[in-house]
């Protein structure tokens, strides 16, 4: 039976690193009918927050992992097996595996001429007993070599003569991080560990452990790294790592889940808009590459659009409501109307590639009036878009108030001003939306009527003579 585990520890937000890492162990268990644990990694107190164990649950649930599942088991607490811990580590002195020792690290690099150089033995064979202050050393083996089975590493070979006889309780007793991962592993008969490159370094030690506590170790398998377009390894410092963030931005979970499964792997042909059921059945852990995977913002953003470009048009609205309704929406309780709103969907629809850009693309209806964007009225508002704008205005107090003739209406104003339908839109564009780039201009007047129309067209016609005065 396959069982692999999912081990975050509560110390943030949740990274998109660890999104792909549970994504891919997540296929693992559905793919073979097997189980997929949560365990939560908390022993570290000085780091681990309670509120980041809930922020790990929904971000999970909100890329489709769902503790509903029957796949699903869990969570478990790392900090719920300090005592189970502690004893491993007993078992491993009692058995010879593992001695005391009371070398400061000042001593150690004394001795080694180095503070880089790993533990020398020095207290091997001293026969020391606990003592607080005496952390436990596990006793590598001096010969032979451990070989790490990893399914996308292959087999990287670590001669055991190489590895330090590393720590596996501290000096109070408390077991490490290294040692409580594998007793936890072990315990929850995890048969497969699948996880970031990081912990690559610390697997031949971790091997080590699980064969001297008596199991055969799992199978691993070490995910590519992932990196910003420098090439450079995604940091919480540097990038925006935090699912959180991405999602409250208006990725959808759908598209975060397609471009999170692409980081290291793919289906083997040229697809990559695909839906997570069936890269649920091709994923296949063997076929991730090693290579850094790059995290492409804009390629996940253009993934973002066809997803939205997908919805029905029940679903796209849903998707939008929170971007719709204050805090976030920059007009006032009451204004928004949500029956305008289903008829502008559709249009916008086809023009986001963020949910979050919504507001800008339809605030226009709902505003009093149109935001001032400088950059756009400079761009738009050229000599002679004065008098265009007064030709409109008057055609526009007796058009009928219907697209095509709104059309008809501004491609003749236009054309005697010697200005192409496309120039001609431009100045009132800006007039009546505040930006130059939205929505088809004729479905929004028609949606914003013809009284909103004018008063926005005199408003731009005051705006453009006073700015003539004052300059
Ligand atoms: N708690 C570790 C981490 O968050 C996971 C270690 C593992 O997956 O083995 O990096």
């Amino acid at each position: 039976m396959v069982r692999v585990r999912f081990a975050p520890s509560p110390t943030g937000m949740f990274h998109v690193g660890g999104a792909r890492s549970a994504l891919y162990n997540w296929a693992v268990a559905r793919q073979s009918g097997g189980t997929f644990v949560l365990r939560i990694e908390d022993t570290d107190t000085a780091r681990n927050r309670p509120e980041w164990t809930q922020g790990i649950i929904d971000a999970l649930a909100a890329i489709g992992i769902s503790t509903a599942d029957p796949a699903f088991e869990g969570p478990y607490f790392q900090s719920d097996n300090v005592e189970r811990h502690r004893k491993a580590a007993l078992q491993l002195y009692a058995a010879g595996r593992a001695y005391y020792c009371d070398c400061t690290r000042e001593q150690l690099t004394e001795r080694t001429g180095s503070e880089h150089l790993g533990y020398d033995g020095f207290c091997r064979e001293r026969g020391l007993e606990f003592a607080e202050g005496r952390a436990l050393r596990f006793r590598t083996p001096d010969e032979g070599e451990t070989v790490v089975e990893d399914l996308v590493r292959g087999k990287p070979i670590f001669p055991n003569s190489a590895i330090e006889d590393f720590v596996i309780a501290r000096g109070d007793g408390s077991p490490v991080f290294l040692l409580a991962n594998v007793v936890d592993d072990l315990d929850e008969g995890i048969t497969q560990v699948i996880r970031g490159e990081e912990h690559l370094s610390n697997t031949p030690k971790q091997q080590l452990l699980w064969g001297a506590l008596g199991a055969r170790p799992p199978v691993w398998a070490h995910l590519p790294v992932i990196v910003n377009e420098k090439r450079q390894k995604l940091s919480k410092r540097r990038d925006k790592v935090a699912l959180e963030d991405y999602l409250g931005d208006g990725f959808l979970p759908e598209a975060m889940v397609n471009y999170l499964m692409l980081l290291g792997w793919g289906p083997g042909d040229d697809r990559e808009i695909m839906p997570y059921k069936e890269m649920e059945r091709l994923f296949r852990i063997e076929d991730v590459n090693t290579s850094p995977a790059f995290f492409d913002v804009k390629k996940l953003t253009a993934f973002n659009g066809e997803y939205i470009r997908a919805l029905s048009a029940e679903a796209f609205i849903a998707a939008c409501a929170p971007w719709l309704t204050e805090p976030y929406a920059p007009w006032g309780a009451g204004a928004f109307d949500a029956g305008v709103f289903a008829t502008v969907a559709p249009l916008a629809q086809t023009r986001l590639t963020l949910l979050s850009e919504i507001t800008s693309y339809v605030d226009f209806l709902f505003l009093d009036e149109p935001v001032f964007d400088e950059a756009s009225w400079a761009k738009a508002m050229k000599p002679g878009s004065s008098e265009l704008l007064r030709n409109v205005r008057t055609a526009y107090a007796s058009a009928i108030w219907q697209p095509d003739e709104l059309k008809s209406a501004l491609t003749t104003v236009g054309e005697s001003h010697g200005l192409k339908l496309g120039k001609a839109q431009a100045p009132v564009r800006v007039a009546v939306t505040g930006r130059t780039v939205g929505l088809p201009l004729f479905e929004s007047l028609e949606l914003l009527g013809r009284d909103r129309t004018l008063a926005r067209l005199d408003a731009a016609l005051l705006r453009i003579s006073q700015n003539q005065t004052s300059s």
